[in-house]
Order: structure tokens, then C-alpha cells, then sequence
């Protein structure tokens, strides 16, 4: 898997070996955790994308939705339940902190939601620390990730250049749209992935839907044959 690699959730959730239920998913296996983000209008939670899509301020989550209990967005994101057992913004808080403190980062994969049922791998990022910060009258808790491997190589060993080809997310929801979920070569709706027409390396850019389409794995790889 690479990041934009389109998935669909059942895809997904095979790719975890787990049917993920939640945002945020801590440790989901040992090597790693898990994280559903969204940009699109009306996502329940602020996150948001920075630097190219190399940096993603995760917003933590809120308290369940109790009947006749109070509006979640009206309360404090918790870092404890109520019985006392850390929530899943704790085990994230507690594993940033000791990141701050210099301990070995978690590594988080990252899925994006492109639309509902649809979702686009963004990449493992490193948890490097977490705050809480006023919003709406209450306290949210915030994480800071870095984009640490792309296709499994650390980003630090494949130079700057390499995160520059993330595609932003308005770009990658509009090719969508305009490529109605499929291969625009043959058609193909699965092992989709956000391509670049003119090769990034060769001065293509992640930024316009123009330049970005929909191919399917076999297409992509036939692509990148030619090209190499
Ligand atoms: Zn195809």
C-alpha cells in the first residue's frame, strides 16, 4: 500500500484485519496505529493538513452519545472515562508525551475519507506531540503526526522532494468526482489510485485536478514501466 491508494471501507478494514468502528484506533496491531481522518465539508472533527500534506493536526474525540446526557460537542474531549480507564485521545496523549520526552514516535497510518464508503491511504506518520486548546467554549485535545514513510522508506532517507507529491485533499474529492470513481483508462472501479499525468519527478503538480487522475493498479503499473 502507498499513500493515494484509494480503498473501500471493506478494503480497509482488510488491510487492518480489524472493522474499524472508530476514528481513532490505538495500537490497532503491534507495529502500529490507526486513525480515520476527514476534510470534507461537515466532518465532525477539525482536523487539518499542513505543509504540503506532510504534518496533520489530528483533532481528538469526543465524549459517546449518551441518551438524555449532554451534547458531546458541548463537553470537554476527555482524556479519562469515567471509570477512570483512558480514552483513546488518553492512549494517544500518553504515547505523544513520551515522544516529546524523546521515546521512539508511534507510528500511525492515516485513511482519509474522500466520500462516504470511500477512502484514500495518506500514509504512516510519526505521533510527535498533543495539546489542548479551547474551541467553542470547551477543550479539545489536538495531536501533531508527521508523514514519516513513504512506501515504506523513511521520508527522512528519500529526500524533501518526495512529500511534495501528496495530492491535497480538494484536489483528490474533485478528481474523484470528475473520474466517477474509476479507471479512466478502462473503466475498472477497484485497486484504484490518485495518479499523476505528467510524473511528478518530471515537474507534474499534485495541486490541480487537471494533472491528477484516477487509475487502476494495472494501468499504474503499466505506467510506471514506460516510464522507468
Ligand atoms: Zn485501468
Amino acid at each position: 500500500m502507498k499513500p493515494g491508494d484509494i480503498l473501500s471501507y471493506l478494503e480497509m478494514c482488510q488491510e487492518e484485519g480489524a472493522s474499524l468502528q472508530r476514528g481513532m484506533n490505538f495500537r490497532l496491531r503491534p507495529t502500529h496505529s490507526v486513525v480515520l481522518m476527514s476534510l470534507r465539508a461537515g466532518a465532525p472533527y477539525d482536523d487539518s493538513l499542513q505543509e504540503s500534506g506532510r504534518v496533520l493536526i489530528y483533532e481528538g474525540h469526543d465524549i459517546p452519545t449518551l441518551k438524555g446526557g449532554p451534547d458531546p460537542k458541548s463537553v470537554d474531549q476527555p482524556l479519562k472515562s469515567a471509570n477512570g480507564k483512558p480514552t483513546e485521545n488518553g492512549k494517544f496523549w500518553s504515547t505523544a508525551k513520551a515522544a516529546e520526552s524523546g521515546t521512539e514516535p508511534e507510528r500511525v497510518r492515516v485513511y482519509e475519507k474522500i466520500k462516504a464508503g470511500i477512502w484514500a491511504y495518506n500514509g504512516t506518520f510519526a505521533l510527535l506531540s498533543a495539546w489542548t486548546e479551547p474551541s467553542k467554549g470547551r477543550q479539545v485535545v489536538k495531536f501533531r503526526m508527521e508523514l514519516s514513510e513513504n512506501e515504506g522508506i523513511p521520508v527522512a532517507a528519500t529526500g524533501p522532494l518526495k512529500h511534495e507529491r501528496m495530492i491535497p485533499s480538494r484536489v483528490k474529492q474533485a478528481v474523484w468526482k470528475r473520474d466517477q470513481g474509476r479507471c479512466v483508462l478502462c473503466g475498472d472501479t477497484k485497486n484504484l489510485h490518485f495518479d499523476h499525468e505528467i510524473p511528478f519527478a518530471k515537474g507534474g503538480s499534485s495541486l490541480v485536478a487537471e494533472n491528477v487522475r484516477l487509475l487502476c493498479a494495472k494501468h499504474n503499473l503499466a505506467k510506471r514501466d514506460k516510464i522507468e
